[in-house]
């Protein structure tokens, strides 16, 4: 069975698991029952696990993600162009997952026994952005400071890379081994979510059905909108590519990235796409695709969007509007620090957490649909990076209009 299948019959055996404990034993039924314990224990270890693996995964990623930028193009006017173009979807994408979920009123029945103990000791971040000592940031997990310390050491390295070939060497392995310890930990998503559903149905009943579902409908709509409506706009606006032959090209790659759930494992598949259907010369795909890979995640930004708005809604923490520009602004981060690479979108969660103040212990109550919703975000990912790199290269006259339109 593959994984995927995997999630989903361990997403509907443990929502029914819990369902008909709650119904047969309802009255007997508390969070200290042997089983209940027994599901806590497991998702708690899974959750552990996941923070366990959040600093170096974010460290090593931007550092190679930096080195590799300037591997064979530096910051010059193409990299300003399609940086400035993915932060600038990147933004769009929030915007419309935050916009779509304040429509939504969500029901906060699935809090009973969250501990909310986090917020306060999270919120004191919000002080300092700039880490002054990057030990005491580690130790208190200020997920911000590590961002921008990656960021000056990947900045750092890429000027001095001739000299520095044994360290480039041991980064790029110590991303493999992260990327591989990654694997090994999100291998045990179907147990975990069957256990994390359990409880919950178990505890809760059928009620927090309802909200898991509002949430994952709302960011569907939220992708589907971005997927067809903002790519669209930007082709037009930007490019003059007719969108329709675009969607075209793309519905191959659409259906791999959404099997593989990673942007990473997409790149050569999405390379041959922009050469092959795209017609967009090499010399701008093999920069603009894997630096989107990378650091463009238009999908994940409108689920972290949602997201967000999902559990403060739930947490009943008002987001007024310095909180929703601290959610754009850290979601944009956040994303560009997510690696391409399946759920990585669900952990690096815990940067936007972080900053708003919503208990991280929310996370667990989202990996219920998360597989999905990462298949089809990955999609939208995947094909953010193709709409940017078909608009830089037709404004720096590299694509092959002819083999676009075939
Ligand atoms: N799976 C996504 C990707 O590779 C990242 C995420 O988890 O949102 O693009």
């Amino acid at each position: 069975m593959s994984f995927t299948k995997k999630i989903i019959v361990a997403m509907i055996l443990g929502t029914l698991l819990g369902v008909t404990l709650n119904l047969l034993i309802s009255d007997t039924f508390s969070s200290n029952h042997i089983i209940i314990k027994f599901f806590t224990l497991v998702s708690d270890l899974f959750i552990s696990a996941l923070k366990l693996i959040i600093i170096p995964l974010i460290f090593f990623s931007i550092v190679c993600g930096i080195l590799s930028l300037s591997d064979d193009v530096p910051l010059s006017r193409l990299g300003i162009k399609t940086m400035s173009l993915y932060v600038f979807t990147t933004i769009i994408a929030i915007s419309i997952g935050l916009l779509f979920s304040s429509f939504v009123d969500f029901n906060p029945v699935l809090l009973a026994d969250l501990d909310s103990s986090y917020s306060l000791e999270q919120a004191e971040h919000k002080s300092n952005i700039f880490p002054s000592n990057i030990f005491k940031s580690l130790a208190e997990g200020n997920i911000i400071h590590l961002l921008i310390f990656s960021l000056l050491i990947g900045i750092a390295a890429s000027r001095i890379k001739e000299n520095i070939q044994t360290f480039i060497d041991y980064i790029y392995q110590f991303n493999m081994i992260v990327n591989e310890l990654v694997k090994i930990i999100i291998s045990f998503t179907p147990v975990a979510v069957f256990c994390i559903l359990s409880k919950a149905f178990a505890t809760q009943g059928t009620e927090t059905l309802a909200p898991l579902m509002g949430y994952f409908l709302i960011v569907v709509f939220s992708l589907f909108v971005h997927f067809f409506v903002t790519f669209s706009l930007l082709l037009k606006i930007f490019s003059k590519l007719d969108p329709i032959k675009f969607y075209r090209n793309i519905k191959e790659l659409i259906i791999f990235s959404f099997s593989t759930s990673s942007s990473s494992a997409s790149i050569p598949f999405t390379l041959n796409t922009a050469n092959e259907k795209c017609g967009i010369d090499k010399s701008i795909s093999t920069f603009t695709i894997p630096l989107g890979a990378t650091i463009n995640m238009d999908g994940t930004a409108i689920m972290q969007g949602c997201a967000t708005f999902f559990l403060a809604s739930l947490y009943g923490i008002d987001l007024g509007t310095s909180e929703i520009l601290t959610i754009v602004i850290t979601a944009t981060v956040a994303s560009i620090g997510t690696a391409g690479i399946p759920s990585a979108g669900i952990i690096m969660l815990t940067v936007i957490f972080s900053q708003v103040g919503i208990p991280l212990e929310g996370i667990p109550l989202l990996l219920g649909v998360d597989r999905l919703l990462d298949m089809m975000r990955t999609s939208v990912n995947v094909s953010g990076d193709m709409c940017i790199s078909c608009i830089v290269a037709s404004s720096e006259n590299k694509i092959n209009e002819t083999t676009f339109k075939s």
